[in-house]
């Protein structure tokens, strides 16, 4: 059995504590107890990884893609060699079941093997010229330090996206993850280190999230900010970064609509879209959360969808058999909590779950709420918690009006039968992430991002890398 580590920064090709010796608890949200600490980065210990970043710039961007991508798919190679060890840390740490830790874990390896290939196809061009003579190029060179900052949901794979595109395109990056699940990050940042990144282009640390924020992209060594987490911090950090020039990926909030017509193969659409609701206990931005029924299906997907919730087996992740663990921490549940009675005072029907589940550890029923209407907050606000919404709908009209109705515009989901409707949804829904009867998103090689307060730029495929390069031209008249 794997024992849980107390965390340290990595900074300039060195394990260490923080200058001041300050350190923030690890609480395990199924238990509630302290598991251990995680080292607190002070000034002086962020300005070293600045320095260090610089220095890190100049030696990996003179690096052959070549070389870069040995390295990477060496990383990749240990951190699916040490997946079954990491995978129990980041339970302890984020309460996931440890089946789904793995997974995450090997879908990271995958992210860096692809970011590792695509690296070596940063292609330029050559514009043809109106005068002879002259040459004109189109030149990708790396943007410069990067600062990402990472949240506790997907404690590794968050980080992966942005160091996986960023190494390869041939960036250094500091990375501030997340102080609630911090060994699983440490322990994929030691995969790198190992692999063979130079001292100084990779960091990590960790702290008081908005020091680290303002402190990092205020400064002239970071070229490029990244950011997963909520749409009010996005914006917060969107605008540091738009104050300093520095260009910005952020990857923010969703309210996923899903829209199921009454054509569908109704099997398929509850068994995948209960799969895709309580992964992770609902705590994943392309969450489906909102769910449109065609009404002569309504109560029948309703019922169905509810006996899946209500079977789940909700436990300790570590624990043989468990299918949904605890919620991340105890804001969370508390979330859950007040966004539950809100809906049920305004209407709602609660198909089933609702409730905490005892008195230990942050748990929460897997919970169907029926009849649901715009005006209640959870219609609203991403829920971010094992929360299932649901409302009949009678045109396609009302229902595509319904998916669009909040600024959120991130992943979207549809079941039907007819090629027409989802030809149709494929021209109306306004997300930044379609998926037509099956679930389709997240893989490395797909675009993945969102639209309106759902942020901007992509965390998938060449737009991955496109987010770490900066475009240049030269051109050039013979003389003569
Ligand atoms: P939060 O808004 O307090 O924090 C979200 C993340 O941002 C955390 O990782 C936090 O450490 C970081 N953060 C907060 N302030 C920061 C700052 N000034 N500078 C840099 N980083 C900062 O919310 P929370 O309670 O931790 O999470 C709940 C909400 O966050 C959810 O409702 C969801 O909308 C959002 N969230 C989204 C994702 C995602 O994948 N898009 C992941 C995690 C959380």
């Amino acid at each position: 059995m794997t024992a849980y580590c107390n965390t340290q920064l990595y900074i300039d090709g060195a394990w260490t504590d923080g200058a001041t010796g300050r350190t923030i608890d690890v609480v395990n949200p199924a238990t509630a107890q302290v598991i251990g600490h995680v080292a607190h980065a002070g000034a002086q210990d962020l300005r070293r990884a600045l320095d260090a970043a610089a220095r890190g710039f100049a030696t990996w961007s003179s690096t052959s893609p070549l070389e870069r991508s040995d390295i990477l798919r060496r990383a990749a190679g240990l951190l699916r060699e040490r997946s079954g060890d990491i995978a129990a840390l980041m339970t302890m740490e984020q309460g996931k079941p440890v089946g789904e830790a793995r997974i995450e874990l090997l879908a990271a390896a995958d992210v860096v093997d692809w970011m590792a290939e695509e690296g070596r196809r940063a292609y330029g061009r050559i514009v043809p010229a109106r005068v002879p003579g002259v040459m004109q190029e189109v030149i990708r060179s790396p943007v410069g330090p990067v600062a990402a900052f990472c949240p506790w949901n997907f404690p590794v794979n968050q980080v992966a996206r942005k160091v996986g595109a960023a190494l390869a395109a041939g960036c250094s990056i500091i990375v501030k993850a997340a102080e609630e699940t911090p060994a699983s990050p440490a322990a994929f940042i030691r995969t790198l280190a190992d692999a063979g990144v130079p001292a100084g282009v990779l960091a990590l640390v960790y702290g008081t999230p908005a020091e680290i924020s303002e402190t990092l992209i205020a400064d002239p060594v970071i070229r490029k900010v990244t950011f997963t987490g909520s749409t009010p911090v996005g914006k917060h950090l969107a605008a540091l970064a738009g104050a300093h020039m520095k260009r910005a990926t952020m990857e923010l909030g969703g309210h996923a609509p899903v829209i199921v017509s009454a054509d569908a193969d109704m099997d398929r659409a509850v068994s995948l879209l209960a799969g895709a609701k309580f992964r992770n206990a609902g705590q994943v931005c392309i969450s489906p959360t909102r769910f449109l029924v065609e009404r002569p299906v309504y109560d029948t997907f309703v019922s169905r969808f509810a006996e899946v919730a209500s079977g789940l087996r909700v436990g300790d992740g570590l624990a043989e058999g468990t299918q949904m663990g605890p919620l991340a921490n105890v804001r969370r549940v508390d979330m859950m909590e007040t966004l539950v009675a809100d809906a049920m005072e305004q209407g709602a029907r609660l198909a089933t779950g609702g409730k905490r589940i005892g008195n230990t550890g942050y748990f929460f029923e897997p919970t169907v709420l029926a009849d649901v209407t715009p005006g209640m907050r959870i219609m609203n606000e991403e829920p971010f918690g094992p929360i299932a919404l649901m409302a009949p709908y009678d045109t396609l009209d009302a229902a595509v009006a319904e998916a669009n109705r909040l600024s959120f515009g991130l992943a979207s989901y549809a079941f039907t039968g007819s090629g027409r409707t989802a030809a149709i949804l494929r021209d109306r829904m306004r997300a930044g992430m379609l998926t037509i009867n099956h679930i389709g998103l997240g893989l490395p090689e797909i675009p993945f991002g969102g639209i309106g307060d759902s942020g901007y730029g992509s965390e998938g495929g060449t737009e991955a890398l496109e987010a770490y390069l900066d475009t240049r031209l030269v051109t050039v008249r013979a003389y003569g």
